[in-house]
């Protein structure tokens, strides 16, 4: 069973058993895919699920991997996603490093599957820690996402499912404000049938599992926005 709220990757790639390969390999890491076939798709994609990770394709029918990459590295909401560019040649790769693509990361085909699977990790250890088991730590609370333990000050807090997935949410960005739709899809799915009052709820949930006497309530309740993780 694939966890919704695994790192969603999408995959930009029109060769058949490339992307075969390739998604294959990063289903059997628990990470949920997301495949396009051509450039126009794969921008159309980036703007609809908003994915955590790009790889990308060099050579592409249509707006190659350049371009889109570009494009993706000009839109304020999808520029910080990392993008890892897959080349064919070693010219192409000697031009990735000349050119000023905003690429991330890239690899030269044939690559080790690996490898590959490394420098998605090492891409996802900055931007989503607490989804590859790192420990996140934000003032006095501690989130061990491998072990499932959370902090504060010291303390051991017990919290159900949905609370433990919000605070790593929280975690991975402290103090960004998340909206109630970004928090949905991100803490119950892109396809999950919930509306705002069950953020609400866990949120008071967490809130209430995380008070403790004389502390700060690290929660902000961003009026008309969303909640944050943040005790100014
Ligand atoms: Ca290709």
């Amino acid at each position: 069973m694939t966890d919704e709220t695994a790192p969603h990757i999408l995959v930009v790639e029109d060769e058949p058993a490339q992307m075969e390969l390739i998604s294959y390999n990063l289903e059997a890491q628990g990470f949920q895919i997301t495949q396009a076939d051509n450039g126009e798709d794969g921008l159309m994609q980036v703007e609809e699920i908003l994915p955590d990770l790009i790889v990308l394709d060099w050579m592409l029918p249509g707006v190659s991997g350049i371009e889109v990459c570009r494009q993706i590295k000009r839109q304020k909401n999808t520029r910080k996603v990392p993008v890892i560019m897959l080349t064919a040649r070693g010219e192409e790769a000697d031009r990735i490093r000349g050119l000023d693509t905003g690429a991330d990361d890239y690899l030269v085909k044939p690559y080790s599957i690996n490898e590959l699977i490394a420098r998605v990790r090492a891409l996802l250890r900055r931007t989503r820690p607490g989804s590859i088991g790192e420990i996140l730590t934000f003032d006095d609370l501690t989130l061990d996402s491998e072990q499932h333990k959370v902090t504060r000050n010291g303390k051991t807090i017990k919290l159900g499912p949905t609370e433990f997935r919000l605070l790593t949410t929280f975690m991975e960005s402290p103090k960004r404000v998340w909206s109630r739709d970004r928090l949905l899809d991100r803490v119950w799915g892109v396809d999950a049938d919930v509306d705002y009052r069950t953020v609400d709820v866990h949120i008071g949930r967490l809130r209430k599992a995380l008070k403790q006497p004389e502390m700060p309530d690290p929660i902000r309740t961003v009026r008309g926005t969303g909640y944050s993780l943040d005790t100014e």
